[in-house]
């Protein structure tokens, strides 16, 4: 039976344009989901959109729609980014669904029948633009009351609501933390967590007043309240697997274990809201929670009162899709911060992209036309080629496995590299000036199934260079057709015909 593997990014808030933060959570997901797909595993990679709360229904209101209207637009938004960076998700949920309210309803009742929910006084310093509710003891300092997240002024505010006690989850929470190191990643974030969890944690207000926040999912024992946003929103992980009698659920939380990726900033509501829901309803953790870094720009996080924000589609636009994958998933190391400039993204391309790996497969064709008319000359895989195709492989197993795809790629250079050197120490060129045929073909033939190697590693990260590199070998059939590691052992047929196209990623000058 084969393997299960279950990836999911946050839901994004549709109040505003995507920008490079959710692309970055978002190929990173996918290039897991697609390594895994080339192993033979079962895959759901979930994404989609969070479409509910005060801050849709403000701007719906400031464009003179329904908030319904809005949130169909601007889903449509990050989908259009998602068909532009080749994101090969298998369902794409919208909290305003039926299958998903059908679910937070049924949470709700849950809760509220086993006496998990009890009502009070809700009192809160508000913060707007992260619809984050903060209390008391989450001020660093108590006299400002800035927002802890986007150091903003909050607003101070009462209303009677439901709530889930989080307190008596707490030791639970710690235990597991502590005892499943492969919880919540990286190790750093990990301790943030543990941090959060030294002192009584105050309960969790899982509704929103009606007549405040209308836009919202009718709480089904009290028709005043909505339920709060990010409850509702947490509880796609589920409602996409169709829980509680879904297969899917079986499938991909029960046996596979859910791999939640997402930005540093929403830890806590990840990693201490969501576990201790669960708990409450008798649902078994996610197996893993990754937070990734932060891209600043000159240093500073990006956000829109600053004006920096980097927009995905324009880059993609003048850069191409790869090059942008490329760069944010070898830039920085998984769980770091990385620094987004233009600079920084054409000396990549012209680097790596360009250098070492274009220029490898555009005069490697050059030199298979030239020298062999265009096709495939006799010839085998060396054993040397063969031991190190078996490491690399299993380098970027390991790699992708312990979330550390800038090694991944790393990995797949050295091969990249080694295949340039191999052009340089070998120089063909000569042997063809002294007419040494035999040893020609050979060293060509060797050459192009490097390519192969490299067209089929490249696949989950450089989706769209890895079958243009496939197509030029000649091959019919598509790149992702083939299983790994399988597919490593079948070299290149002699005598296919190779169809050679301009370089893969011209420089950038
Ligand atoms: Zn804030």
């Amino acid at each position: 039976m084969s393997e299960s593997f279950y990836v999911t990014t946050p839901l994004y808030y549709v109040n505003a344009q995507p920008h490079l933060g959710h692309a970055y959570t978002t190929v990173i997901a996918d290039a897991l989901a697609r390594w895994h797909r080339q192993h033979g595993e079962s895959v759901f990679f979930l994404t989609g959109t969070d479409e509910h709360g005060e801050k849709i229904a403000q701007a719906a209101h400031a464009q003179g729609v329904s908030p319904q209207t809005f949130a169909d637009r601007a889903s449509q938004w990050f989908r259009s980014l998602w068909a532009s960076l080749g994101i090969s998700y298998d369902r794409f949920i919208r909290t305003t669904e039926p299958q998903h309210v059908e679910v937070v309803r049924k949470v709700l009742e849950v809760l509220h029948n086993q006496g998990a929910l009890r009502r009070g006084t809700y009192i809160f310093w508000y913060c707007v633009p992260c619809e984050t509710a903060w209390s008391e003891s989450d001020f660093p300092d108590p006299h400002t009351r800035l927002c802890p997240s986007c150091q903003r002024p909050t607003d101070r505010a009462e209303e009677d609501d439901y709530f889930l006690d989080l307190e008596p989850h707490r030791a639970w929470l710690i235990e597991y933390i502590e005892t499943h190191p492969s919880f919540i990643l990286p190790v750093s974030r990990r301790n943030e967590v543990l941090g959060m969890l030294k002192k009584a944690l105050p309960p969790l207000c899982v509704t929103r007043p009606k007549d405040r926040v209308p836009w919202g999912i009718e709480v089904p024992f009290s028709s005043k309240h909505v339920t709060y946003v990010w409850f509702d929103a947490l509880l796609n992980y589920l409602s996409a697997l169709d829980w509680p009698d879904g297969a899917a659920f079986q499938e991909c939380w029960q046996k596979a274990g859910a791999i939640h990726l997402i930005g540093k900033d929403i830890i806590r509501h990840h990693a201490v809201y969501w576990p201790i829901i669960l708990h409450a309803l008798k649902i078994e953790p996610p197996k893993t929670i990754f937070a990734h870094g932060w891209w600043l720009v000159e240093g500073e996080k990006m956000s829109k009162s600053k004006g920096n924000m980097v927009d995905p589609v324009a880059v993609v636009k003048t850069y191409g899709m790869d090059a942008l994958r490329y760069f944010l998933l070898r830039d920085v190391p998984l769980g770091e911060d990385g620094i987004f400039s233009e600079s920084a993204l054409i000396r990549r391309i012209n680097a790596d992209l360009a250098n070492d790996l274009g220029n490898l497969v555009y005069r490697s064709l050059s030199m298979l036309e030239k020298h062999a008319h265009g096709r495939i000359p006799s010839g085998r895989p060396s054993e040397e080629d063969r031991h190190r195709m078996d490491a690399i492989e299993h380098a970027i197993a390991l790699a992708i496995r312990t979330l550390a795809i800038d090694e991944a790629l790393k990995a797949i250079w050295d091969w990249v590299n080694q295949a340039n050197r191999s052009i340089e120490e070998e120089a063909p060129w000569e042997l063809a000036r002294s007419g040494h045929k035999e040893k020609l073909d050979s060293f060509l033939y060797r050459l192009a199934d490097r390519i192969r190697v490299v067209a089929l590693w490249l696949w989950p990260f450089l989706p769209k260079a890895a079958q243009s590199i496939w197509e030029q070998l000649g091959f019919e059939i598509p790149v992702d057709r083939s299983l790994l590691p399988s597919a490593l052992d079948h070299p290149i047929p002699p005598g296919q015909k190779i169809r050679k196209a301009p370089p893969l990623f011209p420089r950038i000058v």
